[in-house]
This record gives structure tokens, C-alpha cells and sequence, in this order.
């Protein structure tokens, strides 16, 4: 089935018209939609939705399923985490509360895009190297949370990491472009994964079956191969920030088991090359996520352990 590619206007700014770039693919209204691209230094999703869109061309639909590729083009312009037109992260501004930053004018129109979908999925990707990771929002709602988990048992993730549920943590949350998605009556999934340089094919190819089981689950295909149910792991997750700046070189292998005093990876500092300098693991837990070997500043992400929830 060819998928049909049109634009959602968003503004005209002194000429310069800004447009939300949509792929609908089968029949009827959307009931599932993939969101990619909402942060600009995050290109990797981009992979994915492209594989997705191959298949899906394959495969007779049940019910149409909407890509958006590039929620946030002038981020991606940039290949930063949100444009400076306007220094605005469209996964902190909600729906945008209506107001006229191009970015906020964008977060509306993803808003938009989704609205009458069952599920909309939203893709992500650190710098840290990241298996596939989806998030357990703070919802207390008890049919939301039995909701999530058939969504997470389609998709099959590596790790859920389940945020905290303090009232700062549901206060970030309640801001965010997802939560806004969902006071519309979509459910959201959120999905993590590793930075173009890590994204390996075993990667991709797990993310991509779960997107098509994820896809069966909203009407759109017949079902497809049970999920495989491979052994997944619901963590709190403790971040771990580059104490200087410098080369970080990797020394623990991702989605270990590590002690307290375990060196994850070692900081070349850039004022004494030749005086490494050892970062351990803080407490016992999972490796979940790990830079590779990348140029960091004070207090970028280098690692973090996951705490087994449960
Ligand atoms: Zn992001």
C-alpha cells in the first residue's frame, strides 16, 4: 500500500512557511501515529520510521498509520535539542498553550496530528548508548497503567524505565508534549534508543517488530508473531554526569550487572592527558545506558544504573 505524503500548515513568518511534513499510509483515519524528530539533535527514530514505511508498503492495512518524521524541523536544522529561534524544548511546552514561538506553534500541530489515534508512539534517542527503552510515566489511573503494559508487551523493550512518581516528577510530566497528547484522548508510548554511530541492526530490527506488533495491537495489521516475551527489565534509573571535561573511554560492557566501586569508564581530562581519572558505578544495579567513547563537558550524561522496580 503506498503511503501518501502531505504537509499540515503551521504559520507563515514573513514569508518563510513552516509546515508539519506528514506520511499517512492505509485505509481510513489514523489510528496509530509514530512521532519522530520532536528533539533536533535526535536523528536516529528517523531510521526507523523510514524501515517502517518500507514494510508497511508490503503489507495490506487494516487501518491507517501516520508518520510524523520531522515534529521539529528547525531543531533538526540545527542539530540541537530545540531551535534558537525561539530556545524553546517541545517536549516541555505541552501543546504549546496556544502561544506564537514557532516551536509552540509546532507542539500544537503534533498535537494535532495525533488527535483521533488509539496510540501515538513517540521516538527518541540519547548520546548514551541506549537498548530499546520505553518509559513508564507517572499515571497512578489504574486503566492506564493496564493500557501501558499490553503496549510495553508489544513492543517488547530491552528496559522500561519507570520515572518517579514525587509531585516534581508529575509535574514534569504534566508538561510535557506526551501528556498533552494524551489529555486528548491518545494514549502515548515513549521510546528510547541509541545515537545514529550505536544504532546496530539487532537493535533496529527489535525496534522495528515492535513497532509492527505495536501497530496489530491498534487494528492496523493482523497480528502479527507473538512478541518472543525475551527477558525485560522495569528499572528506576540513576544518571551519572561527566565530572570534568575530556575524552571519555568506555570500559564496562552495556547491560551488566554492576557493584558499587565497579569502573564503568575512565575520563582522559583535558588539562592532564596521561592522568586518567576512574568513574565508578555508584551503587549496585543494571548498566542500562553508557556513552561510547565521545568528547564530554562537566555534567554530560555518561551512564546510568537501573534499580530493578518491584
Ligand atoms: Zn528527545
Amino acid at each position: 500500500m503506498d503511503p501518501v505524503y502531505h504537509r499540515l500548515p503551521v504559520v507563515d513568518a514573513g514569508g518563510m512557511e513552516l509546515h508539519l511534513p506528514l506520511v499517512d499510509i492505509g485505509p481510513g483515519p489514523p489510528r496509530l501515529t509514530v512521532v519522530a524528530g520532536i528533539h533536533g539533535d535526535e536523528p536516529s527514530p528517523l531510521v526507523l520510521v523510514d524501515r517502517l514505511i518500507t514494510v508497511l508498503r508490503t503489507r495490506e492495512l487494516r487501518a491507517g498509520i501516520r508518520v510524523v518524521a520531522a515534529a521539529n524541523i528547525p531543531a533538526l536544522l540545527q542539530r540541537a535539542r530545540w531551535s534558537s529561534w525561539d530556545d524553546e524544548d517541545m517536549n516541555r511546552i505541552g501543546d504549546g498553550g496556544g502561544g506564537p514561538a514557532l516551536t509552540r506553534r509546532l507542539a500544537a500541530a503534533v498535537v494535532r496530528a495525533c488527535e483521533g489515534c488509539e496510540l501515538a508512539i513517540n521516538l527518541h534517542n540519547f548520546v548514551m548508548r541506549t537498548p530499546l527503552l520505553a518509559i513508564q510515566p507517572p499515571v497512578a489511573d489504574i486503566e492506564h497503567r493496564a493500557r501501558h503494559e499490553r503496549y510495553l508487551a508489544a513492543l517488547d523493550p530491552h528496559v522500561v524505565w519507570v520515572f518517579g512518581d514525587s509531585a516534581d516528577d508529575v509535574r514534569s510530566f504534566q508538561g510535557s508534549l506526551d501528556a498533552a497528547i494524551e489529555r486528548t484522548g491518545v494514549h502515548v508510548l515513549a521510546v528510547e534508543m541509541s545515537d545514529l554511530p550505536e544504532l546496530d541492526e539487532p537493535l533496529l530490527a527489535r525496534a522495528l517488530a515492535g513497532l509492527l506488533r505495536l501497530a496489530a495491537a491498534c487494528g492496523c495489521l493482523d497480528d502479527q508473531e507473538r512478541s518472543p516475551r525475551r527477558n525485560r527489565v522495569d528499572v528506576h534509573r540513576r544518571l551519572v554526569r561527566a565530572p570534568g571535561a575530556g575524552i571519555f573511554e568506555p570500559l564496562a560492557a552495556l547491560g551488566g550487572k554492576v557493584q558499587p566501586g565497579d569502573i564503568i569508564g575512565e575520563l582522559i581530562p583535558l588539562e592532564r592527558p596521561g592522568q586518567r581519572v576512574a568513574i565508578a558505578a555508584p551503587d549496585s544495579g543494571w548498566l542500562i545506558q553508557r556513552l561510547g567513547r565521545r568528547f564530554v563537558r562537566p555534567g554530560d550524561m555518561i551512564f546510568t544504573v537501573g534499580h530493578p522496580v518491584g
